[in-house]
């Protein structure tokens, strides 16, 4: 291992044994901050909200973003590593963007290194809240990006350990699902169990509509358009002889195409109302739209200049199917009005938890990733990318 490696692990072993989940990676963003400021890149933080975004400028040429996600998430940790959240409050790295941030920082130190063979501007996007669907969004809207060049291209990528250690994936066009969750409030008349034609029912209500949910995908939708819709929580009531006056349950959705989710959400609103009328509720349901993943779509000419690098470097990209989880890197692109191009890494598992049963997988407390297979994977998928996409990407 070389001194830059050595190095590289000790930093992310200190970024997960000091996990931040969404909007609180203050420590992270000081660290962050702190390393690229040494490194002697033009770097801002923000008032508002965490995150770190860096320029490092290198003569003419285009410009390239590439973005690493900082926070963990509320977990508490049993990988039994040595290097183990030591977070007070449940926090874990359990999605692995602690490789991430590794990875960005080892990518930006090889384009130091070999600044004279290449030229163009790298911004560097560390943000805050991937988990939360909504960090993406707040890093651009605090205004950060006034300070830096406009990217003509975002790049990203994620740790896996669904591909080969040291293999990469992905695939051009729709790459992850849009997603979205609706957290919905029923307010209505309890009262005694003896007596439920005083009240109107809100459990029995709520039985009704999330079954006339379930047929949004499968009635509703066309047959070749896939979509997954859940109710992940329902709560209402205290005890068997009082009918509640407040119920909550949550629906979340997934899609592939923006027409889908369009009429995804608007079917969860329509059947909501029309049961609750349907139920004699007067008061009207209250539907909040708590979280929102956007498509990651990758720019399909993009991809080919991307994919190209990645053969080159890995000397294959496996094509995956479109994924149901969600990434709200497609933000950046659409904050931009550019395109961006995403990809997994096969980062192995840690020796503590490879041979568990069942194998653990991201946001398990049990997951970790080989920190040397996923830091050098990474590093070198970014860095080939960024170095191929700088030499052939039409200038600004
Ligand atoms: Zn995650
Ligand atoms: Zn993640």
């Amino acid at each position: 291992m070389t001194t830059t490696e050595t190095s590289l692990r000790a930093l992310y072993e200190d970024f997960h044994r000091h996990p931040e989940t969404g909007f609180r990676e203050h420590r992270t963003t000081t660290v962050v901050a702190g390393l690229l400021r040494e490194r002697g890149l033009h770097v801002t933080t923000s008032e508002q909200v965490t995150g770190v975004v860096a320029t490092l400028r290198n003569g003419e040429g285009p410009v390239v973003a590439l973005r690493a996600d900082l926070d963990a998430l509320p977990l508490a940790e049993e990988t039994g590593l040595p290097y183990a959240s030591t977070a007070a409050e449940p926090a874990m790295h359990a999605c692995g963007h602690d490789v991430h941030i590794t990875a960005l920082i080892g990518t930006i130190d090889e384009l130091l290194a070999t600044r004279a063979q290449w030229s163009g501007t790298v911004v560097a996007i560390f943000q805050p809240a991937e988990e939360l669907g909504s960090g993406a969004r707040a890093l651009a809207a605090s205004g950060i990006f006034a300070d830096h060049p406009t990217p003509q291209i975002v790049l990203g990528h994620h740790t896996t350990n669904t591909l080969e250690p040291r293999h990469v994936g992905s695939r051009g066009g729709v790459l992850q699902a849009a997603a979205d969750t609706w957290e919905i409030t029923l307010r209505g008349p309890g009262g005694h169990a003896a007596a439920p034609h005083k009240t109107v029912d809100l459990v029995v209500l709520a039985a009704s509509t999330i079954l006339k949910l379930q047929t949004i995908v499968s009635r509703e939708l066309p047959p070749n358009q896939p979509a997954v819709l859940t109710v992940g929580s329902i709560h209402a009531g205290t005890v068997g002889n009082i009918i509640p006056d407040t119920l909550t349950f949550t629906v979340n959705a997934r899609s592939f195409t923006e027409e889908v989710r369009t009429a995804i959400a608007a079917a969860v609103r329509r059947i909501v109302l029309a049961e609750a009328a349907a139920a004699g509720l007067e008061s009207e349901p209250r539907i909040d739209h708590v979280v929102e993943f956007p498509l990651n779509v990758n720019d399909p000419a993009a991809y080919e200049v991307v994919s190209a690098a990645l053969s080159a470097e890995f000397g294959a990209v496996t094509e995956v199917e479109p994924v149901t989880g969600s990434e709200d890197f497609g933000e950046f692109g659409t904050h931009f009005g550019v395109p961006s191009v995403f990809w997994f890494f096969g980062g192995g598992l840690a020796p503590a938890v490879a041979e568990l049963s069942p194998t653990p997988n991201g946001h398990s407390p049990r997951y970790a990733p080989d920190p040397d297979i996923a830091i050098e994977t990474g590093v070198r998928g970014l860095t080939a990318v960024t170095r191929h996409v700088l030499a052939v990407w039409p200038r600004p």
